[in-house]
């Protein structure tokens, strides 16, 4: 199996060769937290799929839910008027859900790359039925990570995922991230470091000129960057800065909404109401690729009331409202509801930062650790600690690997180790899994 992957399976975000280099850990199968490999291992997933199985791989309800969508409606597209009861059902459901956040509508995706791309393309529409059709640029942060299709490249704030794909879309301007480690600024205190980038987003909408943005895209908690959270008065400053110019706010909760956080939403989590909203990943628990745009009503109000035709939305993916997706959907955010699932993560998010930080004191290859908000975790790796200068991907493949035959799956990205693990693991599973950091870090000091 293994030559046969690396002869004919090209794996998204690596080199071709990779799989040739390096044989790949085949999976077999994965009950609860845990996954199981073709070479008898038993982990604990450190990463929850890939930030996406937040109930754990047995959710015996959306099992049935497929099964009994399968032998209902297997497909039909919502294209051309026609629609069926899981679409529908679904949409009220998240209505419900997303009331909070003052978000209403759904407009329904495959993926999270295509929520945002739709995300994207509304703002734009909203602008040009209001007669603003100026309103074309995109602002987002550096280091923030919004998928892969153009639009997502181009407002990505990492340029590894936009340089071999440009020339992308034109007028998207990314401002500093508010990460204390690392800034331009050479600010360490969360508060002012906020208010910097705040007053960097001000001069940046100042120099492009108000009326020539559509949207400011970010995540309330970066994910992929790096797990960044923010001073919890960056994204309330965003909300009024983004208001006070008329540019929409979209929240890209791809990995935030449905309790990762410790809250229902990241936005919740902040108090705040963005205006579009992108979310997919736990939306199925990983068992159907799906995804939904959450829309506010403000903003559905100037499609729904617009008489010139102008709001005829020339956008939808042949999956758009795949009923099996939406049973699964449905199915999850009943468990998710059920379960109250921001409550246990917050509780083992906290034992798990917990964790790093004592493991910190222990690993000077550990710079800085990042969490505190529910199940989302980094620690980023330094050869040297006090020049902060960042480690080889040798030594971070080393600790990934040493972890995992010490009994966690944890993630490496760039000098970043990231844990989501599913968000109803237990204290004893949280256990394992620093036990195999604590393993891969040693064997890499
Ligand atoms: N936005 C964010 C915040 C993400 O983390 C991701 C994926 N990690 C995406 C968008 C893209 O989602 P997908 O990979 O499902 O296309």
């Amino acid at each position: 199996l293994k030559e046969h992957n690396a002869r004919s399976l090209w794996h998204p975000m690596a080199h071709p060769a990779d799989s040739q280099a390096n044989p790949p850990t085949i999976v077999t199968g994965a009950q609860g937290v845990r996954i199981t490999d073709i070479d008898g291992h038993e982990v604990v997933d450190g990463v929850g799929g890939l930030w996406n199985v937040n109930l754990g791989f047995s959710c015996q309800p959306i099992k049935e839910a497929i099964a009994a969508q399968l032998d209902q409606l297997p497909y039909y597209s919502i294209f051309r008027g026609t629609t069926n009861d899981a679409v529908i059902q679904l949409a009220e459901e998240l209505r419900a859900f997303f009331e909070p956040d003052g978000l209403t509508r759904a407009f329904y995706t495959s993926g999270g790359s295509d929520s945002v791309e739709t995300a994207l393309r509304l703002a734009r529409q909203y602008h040009k039925i209001r007669g603003e059709a100026g309103r074309v640029k995109f602002l987002s942060l550096k280091k923030g990570y919004h998928g892969t299709h153009f639009g997502g490249a181009s407002v990505n704030g990492n340029a590894n995922f936009r340089t071999q794909y440009e020339p992308l879309l034109p007028g998207c301007h990314h401002i500093p991230a508010p990460y204390t480690y690392r800034n331009p600024f050479g600010e360490s205190d969360p508060e002012k470091l906020a208010q910097l980038c705040l007053s960097a987003l001000e001069d940046e909408i100042a120099f492009q000129g108000a009326g020539t943005i559509a949207a400011f895209i970010m995540e309330p908690i970066l994910g992929a960057g790096g797990v960044i959270p923010p001073h919890e008065s960056f994204m309330p400053g965003v909300r009024e800065i983004c208001s006070k110019h008329g540019i929409l706010l979209i929240a890209d909760e791809v990995i935030t909404a449905f309790g990762r956080t410790g809250s229902w939403t990241g936005s919740r989590h902040w108090g705040v109401q963005p205006d579009l909203m992108s979310t997919a990943k736990a939306i199925t628990n990983g068992y159907f690729p799906f995804g939904a745009v959450m829309i506010a009503e403000h903003v559905a109000e100037v499609f729904e009331k617009d008489e010139t035709g102008r709001a005829a939305i020339g956008h939808g993916y042949t999956y758009s409202g795949h009923p099996v997706g939406a049973a699964a959907a449905l199915a999850c955010l009943s468990e998710t509801l059920r379960l109250n699932v921001p409550e246990n993560a917050a509780a083992r998010g906290a034992q798990l930062y917990q964790g790093l930080l004592t493991l910190q004191e222990k690993f000077d290859l550990i710079g800085d650790v990042r969490g505190g908000h529910g199940l989302m975790c980094a620690i980023e790796l330094v050869s040297d600690r006090a020049a902060r200068t960042p480690i080889d991907k040798a030594t971070t493949n080393t600790v990934q690997e040493v972890a995992y035959r010490s009994g966690a799956m944890i993630r490496i990205s760039g000098p970043n180790i990231i844990l989501s693990p599913p968000l109803v693991l237990t204290a004893e599973d949280v256990d394992v899994i620093l036990a195999a950091l604590d393993a891969g870090l040693a064997a890499a000091r």
